[in-house]
């Protein structure tokens, strides 16, 4: 699974090197991370006996800024599933054109098992085996799948007890301790911008749209929100319970309240419950895969009704599938663009961190949709002039502009 998510971060990579003409030598420097780093966690469970769990951080790529991406809580994460999502925000930072580059890290841990006492002593180990190598001018981490503000909060606060009071040295905090207005939406309201930014270019809107959604976390969850806010019909979501689907339109907001009491969509009843792994190809226009990577595949591509694709999760389609895509003349809307919104309204959380200056929601959000719309602008350009997807589109950006980076400051 995470070797196939490295192998395929590789090969669009190397789809961007073709189509940028980089030298042998130069794609092996762009692709090969900076640093890797390995730490053993051990803590005291409730029960008294010792936990030990292996934590992850990678740094891909520090040409343009410093390393920056999410944390991962799972227990499918290991270091070359690390070094992949790694490798994908050095591209993202440089799509957005945000001052960074790009780094992941992670826990293997299945975060269900563990009360939140274990949790909060797990997180600040792996910040005890970290610490020398994050920091707000090295590495910036935030949250990603199973780690949310609390755990942002625990970072910074156990990072404060070797470096002093550095609020930028994670983003996605709680609002009380610097986090920015706007972040927790961020992702989500970003493949709102993105989605509407490719309806604009194809002469279409979302208005009466009908969107699936798989994965219902903070970018699911926000993602489906928006959408429907924005006249979209949400006929589909799914979480790690299942699928749920309703042709009539789902309301978002008693599936958001039910998963804030429960935990999960398990035993919602606005909507019929169907296998989870089957939403992906249920009959939609917009498909938003919000969850894990590597779910769009050579089996079930040619299903997939939807005719636009909006990766909010990271590496959800295969090249396999993406080549069915393409073939099909599905527009996918590719993950180091589509989910930008996340890191982006990161760096103004940093921004405003080391500025100690905060914004108004209302200018994060405008802020956001500019950015968006920018990169998207260069991005057309690029797939239009040069007649390739979207995606090699967005890697020739990234990717080019780490080069230069890159060449500009020397070997
Ligand atoms: P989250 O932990 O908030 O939510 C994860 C969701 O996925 C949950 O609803 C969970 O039930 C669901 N899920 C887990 N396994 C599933 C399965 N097998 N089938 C269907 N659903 C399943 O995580 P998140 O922060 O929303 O991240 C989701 C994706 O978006 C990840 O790929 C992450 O890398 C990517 N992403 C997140 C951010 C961010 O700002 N949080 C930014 C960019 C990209």
């Amino acid at each position: 699974m995470s070797k196939d998510a490295l192998d395929n971060a590789n090969f669009y990579f190397e789809t961007a090197a073709k189509e940028l003409g980089l030298t042998r030598d130069v794609a092996v420097q762009l692709r090969t991370p900076h640093r890797q780093v390995k730490v053993e966690c051990n803590i005291e469970k409730d029960d008294g006996s010792i936990g030990t769990y292996v934590g992850f951080r990678v740094q891909h790529d520090n040409s343009r800024g410093p390393f920056k991406g999410g944390l991962r809580y799972h227990f499918e994460v290991d270091d070359q599933e690390v070094t992949a999502l790694a490798q994908l925000m050095t591209w993202k930072t440089s799509v957005v054109g945000v001052p960074y580059g790009g780094g992941k890290g992670g826990i293997c841990v299945d975060t269900r098992q563990l009360s939140e006492g274990e949790l909060q002593r797990l997180t600040r180990k792996f910040v005890d085996g970290i610490y020398e190598v994050i920091g707000p001018t090295t590495d910036i981490p935030a949250p990603d799948m199973y780690t949310n503000a609390q755990t942002m909060a625990w970072i910074f606060d156990q990072y404060a007890k070797y470096r002093g009071y550095a609020p930028g040295v994670v983003t996605g905090k709680p609002i009380e301790l610097g986090g920015s207005l706007g972040r927790s939406a961020a992702t989500g309201r970003g493949c709102l911008f993105a989605c509407q930014n490719l309806l604009g270019a194809l002469g279409d809107t979302l208005a009466g749209k009908r969107v699936i959604v798989q994965g219902f976390g903070n970018v699911g969850s926000w993602a489906a929100r928006l959408f429907a806010e924005q006249g979209a019909k949400i006929v589909g979501i799914a979480d790690i319970s299942g699928g749920y689907v309703n042709a009539g339109g789902i309301d978002v907001e008693s599936a958001i309240a039910h998963v804030q009491a429960h935990g999960t969509l398990e035993g919602w009843t606005g909507a019929d419950a169907i296998d989870g792994a089957a939403i992906v190809t249920q009959d939609c226009d917009i498909l938003i895969p919000a969850a894990l990577g590597g779910v769009l595949t050579k089996e079930n591509a040619g299903d997939v009704a939807a005719k636009i694709i909006v990766e909010g999760a990271n590496g959800p389609t295969t090249p396999q599938a993406d080549e069915i895509f393409t073939k099909k003349g599905v527009h996918v809307i590719p993950d180091i663009y589509a989910n930008a919104g996340g890191v982006t309204v990161s760096y103004f959380e940093w921004a405003q961190n080391m500025q100690h200056f905060y914004w108004e929601e209302e200018k994060v959000n405008t802020e956001l949709e500019r950015i968006m719309k920018n990169a998207f602008t260069k991005l057309w350009a690029e797939a239009t002039t040069r007649n390739i997807p979207l995606r090699t589109a967005a890697y020739v950006v990234g990717v080019g502009r780490v080069h230069q980076a890159t060449q500009l400051r020397g070997v």
